[in-house]
């Protein structure tokens, strides 16, 4: 095994700074490393594991699936398929759900269904969209342009036309930009990779109204902070705003490759058999998967124990001595810790101590554990971050 970090760096395009370990197992809020090294993890691979790792119930239902049929492609029906649909419209303002394999696929549907929304709605120059500062919402080449990161940007101009950016929670910046010539409004109601910054309930209220007044289509991207992260089902449900159109991923499919983007009925009618399609999408053992996780984590009991440990932990790092912390900020289980200096030191330091941590952006520590986390991982954590901060003011 201590030859693969070697073998992938020879084979494996280089595009992601990897840690310089071998994960082999998963158990609830721990993965082991091919030394037998045990990590905590906080990171769920990225907002991916909210049942923990290898959870018995979603297990089992891969393997019954897998056993039985495992892919046909959107040519023919299966329960899989129209029961998740069905769950995913009942737990949610939706009406309609289009299946994919992940969060980029998920955006690029909905600016397909925005711009053939506008197109037959309204008129064929209605083709704007306007999203804002911090944004993450993808790397495929449409969702990249509404990703307001200058160096995710910059080596792949130029980039699909009509995007602009607004600062994020501003809201006379975003009345100058959304008009007539506007199909949609793409916002994250909690912003992940961007920093973790929760959209104010009025910003949203506005951008609603906006949206309603030039019959723009409001977007949620709920990759990162829907499933539950912060406390509700969804985030947007904190301030009462309901989008037209929701963009849902990462933890949906338990830890399988899974995309759904959600709408209203109105929106759905404008698309017709072909305008849109993926062969893998809504494969049935991803779809059971994805029926356990949203079952579970739409349990008033699960969202109120997401909502109870992240108050926790976030009072837990609040009490950290450390200089370097200036803010502690989130909602639910959807943390982050806004620091003066750069947090790379410190996730890099969380190896050795046994923690999978995450930063968003160079400054901002960012914590996702898995929902499932109970109150002796959290004192694990200040335990071991206490230890990695004063390391790191010593040196
Ligand atoms: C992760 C993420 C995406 C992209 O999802 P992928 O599955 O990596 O393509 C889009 N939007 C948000 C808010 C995300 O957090």
């Amino acid at each position: 095994m201590h030859d693969i970090p070697e073998k992938t760096d020879q084979y494996v395009l280089n595009t992601y700074a990897r840690a310089p370990f071998v994960l082999v197992q998963g158990q609830g809020m721990t993965v082991t490393d091919s030394d037998g090294k045990q990590y905590l993890d906080f990171v769920s691979g990225i907002s991916v594991n909210a049942l923990g790792h290898t959870d018995r119930e979603i297990t089992a239902a891969i393997n019954e699936q897998i056993a039985q049929l495992s892919h046909v492609c959107n040519l023919y029906h299966t329960a899989p398929h129209a029961d998740l649909a069905e769950l995913l419209c009942t737990t949610s303002f939706a009406d309609k759900v289009y299946f994919c394999n992940s969060g980029g696929e998920a955006v690029e549907a909905a600016i397909k269904f925005a711009r053939k929304y506008a197109r037959t709605a309204h008129n064929p120059g209605k083709t704007d969209i306007v999203a804002f500062t911090g944004s993450f919402h993808g790397r495929t080449a449409g969702a990249l342009a509404l990703t307001a990161r200058e160096k995710y940007q910059a080596p792949f101009r130029p980039l699909m036309p009509g995007v602009s950016f607004a600062p994020f929670n501003d809201i006379d910046a975003a009345h100058k930009l959304i008009g007539p010539g506007t199909c949609a409004v793409f916002v994250e109601p909690v912003q992940g990779e961007g920093g973790v910054h929760i959209a104010d309930p009025a910003f949203l209220e506005a951008l609603r109204a906006a949206c309603d007044h030039y019959g723009a289509l409001l977007v949620f991207d709920e990759i990162q902070s829907g499933m539950g992260r912060t406390g509700k089902l969804w985030a947007h449900e904190h301030a009462g705003i309901t989008p037209d159109i929701m963009t849902v991923a990462k933890a949906l499919g338990g830890g399988l490759p899974i995309g759904a983007t959600l709408l209203t009925d109105r929106v759905a009618a404008v698309m017709q058999p072909g305008d849109h399609g993926s062969t893998f999408a809504a494969n049935p053992v991803i779809c059971r998967a994805a029926e356990v996780v949203l079952r579970r984590v739409s349990d008033p009991a699960m969202l109120d124990h997401v909502t109870h440990m992240g108050e926790h932990l976030r009072a837990r790092l609040q009490e950290l001595h450390s200089p370097h912390i200036q803010e502690v900020r989130g909602l639910g289980l959807m943390i982050g810790v806004q620091m003066d200096i750069d947090v790379l030191p410190v996730v890099q330091q969380g190896y050795e101590h046994g923690l999978l941590l995450l930063n968003a952006g160079p400054t901002v520590l960012r914590l996702l554990p898995p929902l499932i986390i109970e109150e002796t991982h959290v004192d694990q954590l200040i335990a071991r971050l206490d230890a990695i901060l004063t390391e790191i003011a010593a040196a």
